[in-house]
């Protein structure tokens, strides 16, 4: 079971104790197959039984585990052996929050039972709403209690904080909603154990993709700001282009979309680390003074 697969607007992580450890080993992401998996940095073992999971993903996971300075291979008997290069970091990560990005309140579509699937599974340390528009009571009525909203104005960086969030429950088993049949909606617990490992897992796909992850629009009109977020010149304002922009917006002109730096401005801009030495040079390093 792969709980909370549904994809969130906006994840914000906040750094634990140990994240500068674990910004040493490497800036993409660790496959949570590969922390989980019988390999460690005591034991190392066969290829082929280094992950729990099919021939097939277990080929993609230590691949890319191999690419994360994560796994490094040696050789016992002539066969290709598994080892961690670190210990994994777990306190890395200390709050993992939810935004959900609803500008517009009048047009919520499957707002509310997106809402009511993330509280009750709990993977989210906090779920907050941010939406453009004037938040009324009845809007408020419609979102579960324990989501906070904020009102956000993204032309002039103008927040509201409406409603404060409810502190989640990550610790504790969870339920996912599924689908609502006509007398009852399916349900599916989730125990504490795999919610840690689907938190690590989101941890991990946001520290190793998530920043300003979209793709910039195809638009003459198009530019970045200096902290990365892009903008319309035609319109003065910063956009989603996502919602924004496409052949029918009326000022579209088509053209390269705007190029920078995302890994340098990231870099400054948080403490992920975009050229980390990674885990095996770093002990090679302490290596030195044994
Ligand atoms: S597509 Fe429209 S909104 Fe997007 S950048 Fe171009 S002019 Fe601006």
């Amino acid at each position: 079971m792969n709980p909370g697969r549904r994809i969130i607007d906006i994840c914000g992580v906040v750094p634990g104790s140990s994240f500068d450890t674990r910004s040493m080993i490497t800036d993409e992401r660790i496959p949570e197959r590969a922390i989980a998996g019988p390999a460690g940095v005591g034991t190392s073992v066969r290829r082929s039984d280094a992950v729990d999971a099919s021939p097939q993903t277990t080929k993609a996971v230590i691949e890319q585990a191999l690419a994360a300075d994560f796994f490094t291979i040696e050789h016992h008997n002539g066969y290709e052996h598994i080892r961690q290069t670190t210990r994994y970091p777990t306190e890395w990560f200390d709050r993992i929050i939810g935004i959900e990005n609803k500008p517009d309140l009048k047009r919520p579509g499957e707002l509310t039972r997106q809402l009511q699937v993330d509280i009750s599974l709990g993977l989210f340390d906090a779920v907050i709403l941010a939406t453009k528009t004037h938040v009324t009571r009845a809007h408020l009525n419609r979102i579960p209690d324990a989501v906070g909203v904020w009102q956000f104005n993204p032309d002039t960086d103008n927040r509201t904080i409406i409603r404060q969030p409810a502190e989640l429950a990550t610790g504790t088993p969870g339920i996912e909603l599924g689908s609502d049949q006509s007398d009852h909606t399916e349900i599916h617990p989730v125990s504490s154990k795999e919610k840690t490992r689907a938190r690590r897992r989101i941890a991990e796909r946001a520290y190793g993709k998530g920043w300003r992850n979209y793709t910039l629009p195809s638009c003459a009109h198009a530019e970045t700001q200096p902290d990365g977020r892009p903008y319309c010149t035609e319109f003065d304002c910063v956009i989603n282009p996502a919602q924004s922009c496409d052949t029918e917006c009326p000022a579209h002109t088509h053209a390269e979309p705007p190029q920078y730096n995302k890994a340098k401005v990231r870099d400054a801009r948080s403490p992920w680390n975009h050229d980390p030495p990674g885990a095996r040079y770093r002990q090679s390093g302490l290596d030195r003074f044994k």
